[in-house]
């Protein structure tokens, strides 16, 4: 007899990508010898004034937070330019988009995900008993607005969009996005946890819709993935329900701290974004094979008449992490997302792939 929910019995367990570790012992490297470049993670590290942050409250971890995470709220309302009660947090954008899915979505609801996408919608969408939708792209990966529209029912709760997307790399267009938000009444989150990297954010169309949440995460441009710091801005009657059911203490001490302080670091960030920036384009014109426009701090390649497993083993043989994208719904067998390193990393991915090509 099992006592857990059959929603969550359904769900197939995720598969986490290959870490530092996993290769260097699988593949005969010493840890430093391996490149991981399957995560999007910060190429040049996190800001030197978050380590110190992270040093200098070190010794305060036996005290609680700060409820409510006043001071990183301000420093975020600051950055994004909307007021702190319209700001909200959690223990990474995951969670932040866990609690919002669980604000909206009851059973047997629906959410609509255009695919190929973050893995996370879906899982949270299952982990409420609620049913995804899954609506194709197009062939250049664009939202296909009126197959979405065409999608929508009485128990369409949430839909996710992703811009840029996470694997394909490509920006929702505002005109799509209005469309949307105009046809429907329905609550839409626009996660732009890549929006640094790219042209333009939608961020202010928060302040003339009811019914758009845009999620943010300091895990990307600002290189904090280890400690976990997400966040959104949503209207402020959404943002006041989504307090009152978030964990008080879910930001912790020294995230909050060195949150605060990677937010100070202009110069890091603007590093961050030059490097990714330039070599986003170097990889995208040395890669030997068919690789799309990206506005994030990946690109993704096709890889065929390979396929995505074979050309990741191939590489995973020469130390360098990739991801395989054929575990993303709607990808196919044949993509492959790279997340751009420094300059020196993205000569010995090219490098890589001439061996592969050969
Ligand atoms: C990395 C990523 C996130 C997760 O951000 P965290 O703050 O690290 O949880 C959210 N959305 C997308 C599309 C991502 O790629």
């Amino acid at each position: 007899m099992h006592r857990v929910r059959n929603a969550i019995l359904k769900i197939s367990e995720y598969v986490p990508g290959k870490t530092i570790e996993d290769v260097a012992k699988g593949y005969g490297f010493i840890p430093e010898e391996v490149l991981k470049l399957g995560s999007n993670e910060n190429p040049l590290g996190p800001s030197p004034k978050a380590v110190q942050s992270v040093k200098d409250y070190a010794h305060s971890i036996s005290v609680y937070p700060p409820s409510g995470a006043k001071e990183l709220r301000h420093a975020l309302a600051q950055y994004v330019g909307y007021p702190v009660d319209q700001i909200v947090v959690g223990n990474g954008m995951d969670s932040v988009l866990d609690l919002f899915t669980r604000l909206f979505v009851e059973k047997n609801d629906e959410v609509i995900i255009p695919i190929p996408t973050f893995s996370y919608y879906e899982l949270f969408t299952l982990a409420c008993g609620a049913v995804p939708i899954f609506v194709p792209r197009n062939s250049n990966f664009d939202v296909d607005v009126h197959k979405l529209l065409d999608a929508v029912i009485e128990r369409t709760k949430l839909i996710f969009l992703c811009s840029p997307n996470n694997p394909t790399g490509n920006l929702v267009k505002e005109s799509d996005l209005r469309q949307i938000l105009d046809a429907l009444e329905i609550m839409v989150i626009l996660d732009e946890a890549y929006v640094e990297f790219a042209d333009f954010s939608m961020i202010e169309l928060v302040r003339e819709y009811e019914n758009l949440i845009v999620t943010r995460s300091l895990s990307k441009a600002f290189g904090l993935a280890g400690l976990r710091i997400g966040y959104a801005v949503a209207p402020p009657e959404i943002s006041r329900e989504y307090m009152k059911v978030a964990p008080v203490f879910s930001v912790n001490r020294i995230g909050m701290s060195a949150g605060v302080a990677a937010l100070g670091d202009d110069d890091h960030l603007t590093q961050t974004i030059k490097t990714v920036r330039s070599g986003r384009d170097y990889l995208r014109n040395n890669i030997p094979f068919k690789v799309y426009p990206s506005q994030a701090n990946f690109v993704l390649v096709d890889v065929s008449p390979f396929t995505s497993e074979e050309i990741c083993e191939s590489l995973l043989r020469k130390g360098i992490i990739v991801r395989d994208c054929s575990s993303f719904r709607g990808a196919g067998d044949s993509l492959i997302r790279v997340s751009v390193g420094t300059k020196e990393q993205n000569k010995r991915v090219i490098e890589a792939f001439k061996g592969v090509r050969a």
